[in-house]
């Protein structure tokens, strides 16, 4: 299977990324435990201590669809992940594209783009190529002729307040669920885009507006789901052809935990394990091909309820990030055992 070729059969693709160490991690000596023998193997070597004391490793190993060393780019992992679900939403499909992981672990990173200096790069993000990728679908003759509009639109979860990225000031949002169990995100701005410029902007001024006003890079957004939507419609009535949702998911991290004074944060961690929790159940439950999917358990899911159901086909991918220090060793396994439950049919 290579890069663009259809998905397998299963509608659920998962994928895990390795970053590299950075440069801090480097300068500590921090010993690097993950290792990438082949394209869908990866393992972690924990180092454990006998009763004896004695030292050795316990290995990990576990399989994925693909595994992404510390050395592929942003290209190579929106070539065998995001990229094959184009064509999906050109034939009438919704895909999902999740990025999964603790904070620091390169999420926003892969799908915002990547950060030089003191800017963010966004054209090499999976928002960016997917976007890019929609339009040159657009000029396919058999696409062409369907009449379809692009729209985005950049909306945050946190707790369990929605808010519009795409807006200063982030304006809160609704959400409702009508009688034909249709949840509408109440006043969701859905910018109409002529090419991928028009999108990058928008990706640029999104990004601005989430991290705006954090004390420090990673306060609010680590805490937060970041949602990205290219919906393509028809007519002059815009009826719904088709809708990628990229998202950007908050820290699976426990690491607030231990802090007693901060009440709050271990509240957020709580909604936070709680909405992870229900995606990995839903996700289940569509590779299960089940009638009933508990979307209703988080904000999250029952924003993303249209993109799991409704008649439509249903693509998912989601993309595991580890960070590949010793240090990280015990949130890294959390994250594989996760992504692992989640690949199960
Ligand atoms: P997250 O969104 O998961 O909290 P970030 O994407 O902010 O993590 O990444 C944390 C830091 O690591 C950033 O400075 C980012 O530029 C860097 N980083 C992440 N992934 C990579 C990668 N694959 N290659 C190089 N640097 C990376
Ligand atoms: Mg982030």
């Amino acid at each position: 299977l290579g890069p663009g070729q259809p998905l397998k059969q299963h509608q659920i693709m998962v994928c895990v990324r390795k970053r590299p160490l950075n440069r801090k991690e480097v300068a500590e000596k921090e010993q690097d435990v993950i290792s990438v023998p082949t394209k869908d193997v990866l393992v972690v070597h924990e180092p454990k201590k006998q009763v004896d004391l004695t030292k050795f490793l316990e290995n990990h190993k576990f399989r994925f669809d693909y595994t992404f060393n510390e050395l592929c780019s942003n290209a190579t992992v929106y070539e065998y992940t995001a990229r094959p679900l184009v064509k999906h939403i050109f034939d009438g499909g919704m895909a999902t594209c999740f990025a999964y992981g603790q904070t620091g672990s390169g999420k926003t990173h892969t799908m915002g783009g990547e950060f030089t200096g003191k800017q963010q790069n966004c054209r090499d993000g999976i928002y960016a190529m997917t976007a890019s990728d929609v339009f040159a679908h657009l000029l396919i003759p058999r696409y062409a002729q369907l009449g379809l509009r692009v729209t985005c639109s950049f909306f945050e979860i946190y707790g369990m307040r929605v808010s519009d990225l795409l807006v200063p000031g982030k304006p809160q949002l609704r959400v409702l669920e009508d009688g034909h169990q249709q949840v509408q995100v109440v006043g969701l701005t859905e910018k109409p885009v002529e090419n991928a410029e028009d999108v990058l902007q928008l990706i640029e001024m999104g990004h601005s507006v989430r991290t705006s006003g954090q004390t420090s890079a990673n306060a609010t957004s680590s805490r937060s789901h970041a949602i990205f939507q290219i919906v393509l419609r028809v007519g002059n009535k815009g009826k719904l052809h088709g809708k990628f949702s990229l998202i950007d998911l908050a820290g699976n991290e426990r690491g607030a935990d231990n802090c007693s004074a901060c009440r709050r944060t271990r509240l957020e961690g709580a909604e936070i394990n709680k909405s992870l929790l229900a995606l990995k159940e839903c996700i289940r439950a569509l590779s299960r091909q089940s009638r009933h999917l508990p979307f209703r358990g988080s904000k999250l899911t029952q924003v993303l309820r249209d993109s799991f159901i409704g008649g439509r086909k249903v693509k998912t991918c989601m993309i595991a990030m580890i960070s590949p220090g010793l240090h990280s060793c015990e949130n890294t396994l959390n994250t594989l055992r996760y992504a692992d439950r989640v690949k199960e049919l």
